[in-house]
């Protein structure tokens, strides 16, 4: 069993037979993007599944960053987290908007609402949080922040698939969310992303935003990009639907599995959920702690040379990065939670195909024994 590799995460593919259909499909009306049918149909598909009004799909979750940004006409400063994937903050240098990083709370992961409002100046027109590992931000909290300062709010919700709080999709929190659907996501359409939003009219204008700003064939109204997702995305989103209550439901056996088994290990602290959250099972962190009988990092190699792929999901920080170092929100001094955290974070594998007996084979290899 050691000899086959457990990575930490691997996409669902449904029977491959049923993926033909599809192709057939696309092969017949010999449309392959630009909003044909497999993309009309999956985005209707995704407003049910994840109970919101309006959905613009994209080729990826970045590029879906970067149109929120200029949906919003984002400018100047944007208060952001470092605890993230770089491409949350890349999208705002892509805007040329400067980054503020202001520090998370030690039990969520996410933006601490506490410190954003020490980090608002005249040139702060934005807030981009993320809903880290799918746990939801204090959403009230910064709705009310941004209300008082008038900023928006675009929500990096890339981890956030199908996430529900108080009976209501967090989806529907701030301006707008975004979604990746990359491979290494809960739910994947190979790439891809999209951007949920509460109107039909901004709806519209991310649609002209994904194609380049196209309104009409002669009409060009925004400095659009490429943005759009392919048919043979959307089709692979649609046939992955049918299979999400299960890819989540799996999940959740492992995280429950992993919960029981770790409990008692010294120096294995783990994460606790929010109460009244729907959760996705998109990642399975825990902090190794000063008292484990080994280093995080000692710990992540060992796996490694066991064949069990672990990450250190997130590390660096993304203010650590030459990019952003020189920032004077990237002080380490101005983030203590997030470095703390960075430091001591693993994400343990976790995905459908993944056997009871190899969940409890990395249990094993952590306790050590
Ligand atoms: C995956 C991810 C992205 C980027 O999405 P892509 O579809 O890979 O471009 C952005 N933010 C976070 C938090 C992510 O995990």
């Amino acid at each position: 069993m050691t000899d086959k590799p457990i990575f930490v995460t691997q996409p669902f593919l449904p029977p491959l037979d049923e993926f033909t259909p599809y192709l057939e499909e696309i092969w017949d009306s010999k449309i392959l993007t630009n909003g044909g049918h497999m993309h009309q149909r999956f985005e209707r598909a995704l407003c049910d599944y994840l109970k919101v009004e309006h959905i613009s799909l994209f080729n990826n979750g970045t590029i879906a960053l970067l149109a929120a940004l200029q949906e919003l006409r984002v400018t100047g400063e944007v208060i952001t987290t470092p605890y993230s994937f770089v491409a949350t903050s890349h999208s705002l240098l892509w805007k040329g908007v400067k980054p503020v990083f202001v520090d998370i709370d030690p039990c969520t992961f996410n933006l601490d609402p506490a410190r954003v409002e020490a980090a608002i100046t005249p040139q702060t027109t934005a807030i981009m949080p993320v809903h880290c590992y799918g746990n939801p931000c204090d959403i009230e909290a910064i709705q009310f922040i941004a209300d008082t300062y008038n900023l928006k709010i675009i929500y990096d919700a890339a981890h956030a698939f199908g996430v529900e709080s108080g009976g209501e999709s967090i989806l529907n929190a701030g301006d707008l969310s975004v979604l990746s659907f990359h491979a290494t996501k809960v739910f994947t359409t190979f790439e891809g992303g999209a951007v949920v939003c509460a109107d039909a009219k901004s709806k519209k204008r991310l649609d002209y935003i994904k194609n380049f700003g196209f309104e009409n064939d002669v009409s060009v109204v925004s400095p659009g990009i490429n943005g759009k997702m392919s048919e043979i995305n959307a089709a692979m989103g649609l046939l992955q639907l049918k299979y999400i209550d299960q890819i989540i439901a799996r999940r959740k056996e492992i995280d429950l599995i992993y919960r029981e088994q770790l409990s008692g290990i010294k120096g294995v602290n783990i994460p606790r959920g929010q109460l009244g959250v729907v959760d996705n099972y998109s990642y399975f962190p825990i902090l190794v702690e000063g008292d484990f009988r080994m280093t995080r990092d000692a710990l992540h190699e060992m796996l490694v040379e066991n064949n069990i792929y672990t990450r250190r999901y997130f590390y660096p920080l993304i203010s650590e990065f030459s990019m952003y170092r020189g920032l004077p929100s990237s002080a380490s001094s101005n983030l203590p939670n997030a470095t703390d955290i960075s430091r001591k974070i693993l994400c343990l594998p976790i995905y459908p195909a993944l056997s009871n007996d190899e969940v409890l084979h990395v249990v094993d290899m952590i306790r050590g024994c």
